[in-house]
Protein backbone atom coordinates (compact mmCIF):
# COMPACT_ATOMS: atom_id res chain seq x y z
CA UNK A 1 0.00 0.00 0.00
CA UNK A 2 3.12 1.95 -0.05
CA UNK A 3 6.32 2.50 -0.93
CA UNK A 4 8.32 3.22 2.77
CA UNK A 5 11.20 1.13 3.07
CA UNK A 6 10.05 -1.10 5.49
CA UNK A 7 13.71 -0.69 7.04
CA UNK A 8 13.15 3.13 7.91
CA UNK A 9 13.91 3.79 11.28
CA UNK A 10 10.48 5.10 11.51
CA UNK A 11 8.38 2.96 9.19
CA UNK A 12 5.44 2.49 11.65
CA UNK A 13 5.14 5.97 12.29
CA UNK A 14 5.22 7.15 8.29
CA UNK A 15 2.69 4.08 7.45
CA UNK A 16 0.44 5.70 10.25
CA UNK A 17 0.44 8.97 8.31
CA UNK A 18 0.37 7.26 4.63
CA UNK A 19 -3.07 5.59 6.01
CA UNK A 20 -4.34 9.04 7.77
CA UNK A 21 -3.63 10.90 4.12
CA UNK A 22 -5.50 7.65 2.69
CA UNK A 23 -8.35 8.18 4.64
CA UNK A 24 -8.95 11.86 3.83
CA UNK A 25 -8.43 11.01 0.28
CA UNK A 26 -11.11 8.53 0.39
CA UNK A 27 -13.55 10.23 2.36
CA UNK A 28 -13.41 7.97 5.45
CA UNK A 29 -11.15 10.70 7.81
CA UNK A 30 -11.65 14.30 8.16
CA UNK A 31 -8.82 16.88 7.43
CA UNK A 32 -8.86 17.52 11.13
CA UNK A 33 -7.56 13.93 11.37
CA UNK A 34 -4.35 14.55 10.59
CA UNK A 35 -3.92 16.84 13.44
CA UNK A 36 -4.91 14.73 15.84
CA UNK A 37 -2.22 12.25 14.03
CA UNK A 38 0.22 14.59 14.40
CA UNK A 39 -0.37 15.02 18.16
CA UNK A 40 -0.48 11.15 18.70
CA UNK A 41 2.62 10.55 16.68
CA UNK A 42 4.86 13.43 18.77
CA UNK A 43 3.52 11.42 22.09
CA UNK A 44 4.52 7.74 20.22
CA UNK A 45 7.83 8.97 19.69
CA UNK A 46 8.53 10.10 23.57
CA UNK A 47 7.06 7.02 24.54
CA UNK A 48 9.99 4.89 22.52
CA UNK A 49 7.20 4.00 20.15
CA UNK A 50 6.46 0.89 21.58
CA UNK A 51 3.92 -0.63 24.04
CA UNK A 52 5.28 0.30 27.71
CA UNK A 53 4.68 -2.57 30.62
CA UNK A 54 2.00 -0.29 31.83
CA UNK A 55 0.00 -0.16 28.64
CA UNK A 56 0.23 -3.62 28.73
CA UNK A 57 -1.84 -4.11 32.17
CA UNK A 58 -3.97 -1.70 30.87
CA UNK A 59 -4.39 -3.77 27.58
CA UNK A 60 -5.27 -6.41 29.94
CA UNK A 61 -7.78 -4.66 32.15
CA UNK A 62 -9.44 -3.51 28.85
CA UNK A 63 -9.61 -7.60 27.45
CA UNK A 64 -10.98 -8.62 31.02
CA UNK A 65 -13.43 -5.74 31.24
CA UNK A 66 -14.77 -6.12 27.83
CA UNK A 67 -15.26 -10.13 28.03
CA UNK A 68 -16.84 -9.50 31.57
CA UNK A 69 -19.49 -7.05 30.01
CA UNK A 70 -23.13 -7.69 28.90
CA UNK A 71 -23.42 -5.54 26.51
CA UNK A 72 -19.51 -3.75 24.95
CA UNK A 73 -19.50 -1.24 21.89
CA UNK A 74 -16.40 -0.01 20.05
CA UNK A 75 -16.48 3.35 19.07
CA UNK A 76 -15.31 4.34 15.73
CA UNK A 77 -14.09 7.32 14.32
CA UNK A 78 -12.69 8.52 10.96
CA UNK A 79 -8.85 8.02 12.14
CA UNK A 80 -10.03 4.57 14.37
CA UNK A 81 -11.28 3.57 10.25
CA UNK A 82 -8.55 4.11 8.72
CA UNK A 83 -5.67 2.89 10.64
CA UNK A 84 -7.43 -0.52 12.01
CA UNK A 85 -10.35 -1.66 10.66
CA UNK A 86 -9.57 -5.29 10.31
CA UNK A 87 -8.11 -4.49 14.27
CA UNK A 88 -11.91 -3.24 15.14
CA UNK A 89 -13.63 -5.95 13.87
CA UNK A 90 -11.23 -8.66 15.34
CA UNK A 91 -11.40 -7.04 18.93
CA UNK A 92 -15.04 -6.97 18.49
CA UNK A 93 -15.60 -10.52 17.42
CA UNK A 94 -13.36 -11.70 20.19
CA UNK A 95 -15.00 -10.34 23.33
CA UNK A 96 -18.62 -10.35 21.40
CA UNK A 97 -18.43 -6.06 20.90
CA UNK A 98 -20.73 -4.30 18.76
CA UNK A 99 -18.93 -1.76 16.30
CA UNK A 100 -20.51 1.77 16.17
CA UNK A 101 -19.77 4.44 14.25
CA UNK A 102 -19.45 8.06 15.71
CA UNK A 103 -17.84 10.82 14.48
CA UNK A 104 -16.69 14.34 15.77
CA UNK A 105 -17.63 16.07 11.91
CA UNK A 106 -20.83 14.03 10.90
CA UNK A 107 -21.53 13.95 7.92
CA UNK A 108 -24.39 11.31 6.22
CA UNK A 109 -21.55 10.45 3.35
CA UNK A 110 -18.57 9.92 5.69
CA UNK A 111 -21.08 7.30 7.79
CA UNK A 112 -21.69 5.32 4.65
CA UNK A 113 -17.54 5.80 3.68
CA UNK A 114 -16.78 4.48 7.35
CA UNK A 115 -19.65 1.92 7.18
CA UNK A 116 -18.62 0.31 3.86
CA UNK A 117 -14.56 0.26 4.69
CA UNK A 118 -15.59 -1.57 8.17
CA UNK A 119 -17.86 -3.87 6.06
CA UNK A 120 -15.12 -4.51 3.55
CA UNK A 121 -12.95 -5.59 6.31
CA UNK A 122 -15.29 -8.09 7.87
CA UNK A 123 -17.76 -6.05 10.04
CA UNK A 124 -20.76 -7.69 9.55
CA UNK A 125 -23.40 -4.91 11.52
CA UNK A 126 -22.48 -1.48 11.76
CA UNK A 127 -24.36 0.75 13.81
CA UNK A 128 -24.16 4.88 14.33
CA UNK A 129 -26.44 5.16 11.36
CA UNK A 130 -29.76 5.12 13.11
CA UNK A 131 -29.13 8.14 15.65
CA UNK A 132 -32.11 7.39 17.14
CA UNK A 133 -30.63 8.50 20.83
CA UNK A 134 -28.77 11.55 22.23
CA UNK A 135 -26.12 11.66 24.95
CA UNK A 136 -27.12 14.21 27.52
CA UNK A 137 -25.21 17.79 28.08
CA UNK A 138 -23.60 17.68 24.46
CA UNK A 139 -23.95 19.45 21.04
CA UNK A 140 -26.38 18.34 18.95
CA UNK A 141 -24.11 16.62 16.08
CA UNK A 142 -22.23 15.16 18.36
CA UNK A 143 -24.66 13.51 20.63
CA UNK A 144 -26.28 11.36 18.30
CA UNK A 145 -25.98 7.69 19.18
CA UNK A 146 -27.64 4.31 18.32
CA UNK A 147 -30.18 3.32 20.97
CA UNK A 148 -28.99 -0.11 20.76
CA UNK A 149 -25.42 0.67 20.84
CA UNK A 150 -23.49 3.74 22.67
CA UNK A 151 -26.81 4.31 24.62
CA UNK A 152 -27.34 1.13 25.87
CA UNK A 153 -24.12 -0.48 26.54
CA UNK A 154 -22.65 -0.70 29.64
CA UNK A 155 -19.00 -1.15 28.45
CA UNK A 156 -17.67 1.60 25.55
CA UNK A 157 -14.37 1.51 23.82
CA UNK A 158 -13.48 5.03 23.17
CA UNK A 159 -10.40 5.31 21.18
CA UNK A 160 -9.26 8.98 20.18
CA UNK A 161 -11.88 10.56 21.76
CA UNK A 162 -12.48 14.45 22.22
CA UNK A 163 -12.67 15.17 26.36
CA UNK A 164 -16.35 16.78 26.23
CA UNK A 165 -17.57 13.16 24.88
CA UNK A 166 -15.49 11.58 26.90
CA UNK A 167 -16.67 13.33 29.92
CA UNK A 168 -20.44 12.71 28.75
CA UNK A 169 -20.30 9.40 28.27
CA UNK A 170 -18.71 8.75 31.96
CA UNK A 171 -21.22 10.90 33.46
CA UNK A 172 -23.91 8.30 31.53
CA UNK A 173 -22.20 6.17 33.54
CA UNK A 174 -20.68 3.98 31.35
CA UNK A 175 -17.40 2.14 32.36
CA UNK A 176 -14.82 3.52 29.41
CA UNK A 177 -11.78 2.27 28.15
CA UNK A 178 -9.49 4.96 26.17
CA UNK A 179 -7.14 4.62 24.26
CA UNK A 180 -4.85 8.18 23.59
CA UNK A 181 -1.72 8.46 23.67
CA UNK A 182 -1.51 11.69 25.46
CA UNK A 183 -2.00 10.96 29.13
CA UNK A 184 -2.62 14.45 29.90
CA UNK A 185 -5.89 15.01 27.75
CA UNK A 186 -9.34 14.78 28.99
CA UNK A 187 -10.21 11.67 27.48
CA UNK A 188 -7.87 9.20 29.36
CA UNK A 189 -8.21 11.17 32.47
CA UNK A 190 -11.81 10.16 32.89
CA UNK A 191 -11.21 6.70 31.35
CA UNK A 192 -12.20 3.60 33.83
CA UNK A 193 -9.05 2.03 31.97
CA UNK A 194 -7.05 4.81 30.03
CA UNK A 195 -4.31 2.75 27.25
CA UNK A 196 -2.06 4.85 26.69
CA UNK A 197 -0.66 3.31 23.78
CA UNK A 198 -0.55 3.64 19.98
CA UNK A 199 -3.96 2.24 18.93
CA UNK A 200 -2.06 0.29 15.84
CA UNK A 201 -0.48 -1.82 18.53
CA UNK A 202 -3.36 -1.62 21.45
CA UNK A 203 -6.15 -2.72 19.88
CA UNK A 204 -3.83 -6.51 18.43
CA UNK A 205 -2.48 -6.21 21.59
CA UNK A 206 -5.96 -6.24 23.65
CA UNK A 207 -7.49 -9.01 21.37
CA UNK A 208 -4.21 -11.16 22.29
CA UNK A 209 -4.97 -11.09 25.80
CA UNK A 210 -8.61 -11.41 25.07
CA UNK A 211 -8.14 -15.00 22.98
CA UNK A 212 -5.92 -15.54 26.07
CA UNK A 213 -8.20 -14.67 28.58
CA UNK A 214 -11.62 -16.34 26.93
CA UNK A 215 -11.78 -19.52 28.92
CA UNK A 216 -11.08 -17.29 32.58
CA UNK A 217 -13.95 -17.73 34.90
CA UNK A 218 -15.64 -14.20 36.14
CA UNK A 219 -14.01 -14.28 39.61
CA UNK A 220 -10.68 -14.43 37.82
CA UNK A 221 -11.41 -11.22 35.04
CA UNK A 222 -13.14 -9.54 38.10
CA UNK A 223 -9.55 -9.83 39.88
CA UNK A 224 -7.62 -8.50 36.99
CA UNK A 225 -9.87 -5.59 36.39
CA UNK A 226 -9.74 -5.16 40.04
CA UNK A 227 -5.95 -4.94 40.66
CA UNK A 228 -5.87 -2.29 37.63
CA UNK A 229 -5.33 0.88 38.86
CA UNK A 230 -5.88 3.86 36.55
CA UNK A 231 -3.79 6.79 38.23
CA UNK A 232 -0.52 4.52 38.65
CA UNK A 233 -0.91 3.99 34.78
CA UNK A 234 -1.31 7.42 34.03
CA UNK A 235 1.66 8.94 35.87
CA UNK A 236 3.64 5.46 34.14
CA UNK A 237 2.96 6.81 31.05
CA UNK A 238 3.87 10.34 32.18
CA UNK A 239 7.03 9.44 34.17
CA UNK A 240 8.06 7.63 30.54
CA UNK A 241 7.08 10.60 27.89
CA UNK A 242 9.03 13.19 30.38
CA UNK A 243 12.30 11.03 31.65
CA UNK A 244 13.09 11.09 27.54
CA UNK A 245 14.03 7.78 27.90
CA UNK A 246 14.05 6.16 24.79
CA UNK A 247 13.83 3.20 24.28
CA UNK A 248 16.39 1.09 21.97
CA UNK A 249 17.78 4.57 21.44
P1 LIG B 1 -8.91 17.69 23.73
O1 LIG B 1 -8.13 18.32 24.84
O2 LIG B 1 -10.18 18.42 23.39
O3 LIG B 1 -9.15 16.26 24.01
P2 LIG B 1 -6.80 16.86 21.89
O4 LIG B 1 -5.56 17.63 21.63
O5 LIG B 1 -6.67 15.70 22.78
O6 LIG B 1 -7.99 17.80 22.42
P3 LIG B 1 -8.36 15.41 20.01
O7 LIG B 1 -8.50 15.54 18.54
O8 LIG B 1 -9.54 15.56 20.85
O9 LIG B 1 -7.25 16.43 20.47
O10 LIG B 1 -7.77 13.99 20.35
C1 LIG B 1 -6.87 13.34 19.59
C2 LIG B 1 -6.08 12.51 20.57
O11 LIG B 1 -5.78 11.27 19.95
C3 LIG B 1 -4.76 13.16 20.98
O12 LIG B 1 -4.63 13.12 22.37
C4 LIG B 1 -3.71 12.26 20.30
O13 LIG B 1 -2.56 12.13 21.11
C5 LIG B 1 -4.44 10.95 20.20
N1 LIG B 1 -3.99 10.09 19.09
C6 LIG B 1 -3.77 10.44 17.81
N2 LIG B 1 -3.38 9.39 17.06
C7 LIG B 1 -3.38 8.32 17.90
C8 LIG B 1 -3.10 6.95 17.71
N3 LIG B 1 -2.70 6.45 16.53
N4 LIG B 1 -3.21 6.13 18.79
C9 LIG B 1 -3.60 6.62 19.99
N5 LIG B 1 -3.88 7.91 20.23
C10 LIG B 1 -3.79 8.77 19.20
MG1 LIG C 1 -8.07 14.70 23.76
Amino acid sequence: ETEIPTDHPRYQDLLTRHRIEAGVEKGITHLQGMHAEGRGSAFDYLLGEETIPSADDAERAAAAQLLLADHPVISVNGNVAALVPGEVVDLASTVNAAIEINLFNRTPERMERIADHLRDHGAEDVLGLDADARIPELDHERSKVDAEGIYEADVVVVPLEDGDRAEALSEMGKTEIVVDLNPLSRSPQVAAIPIVDNIIRAFPNTTEHARALADADDATLREIVDSFDRAEALAAAEDRIRSGDLAGE
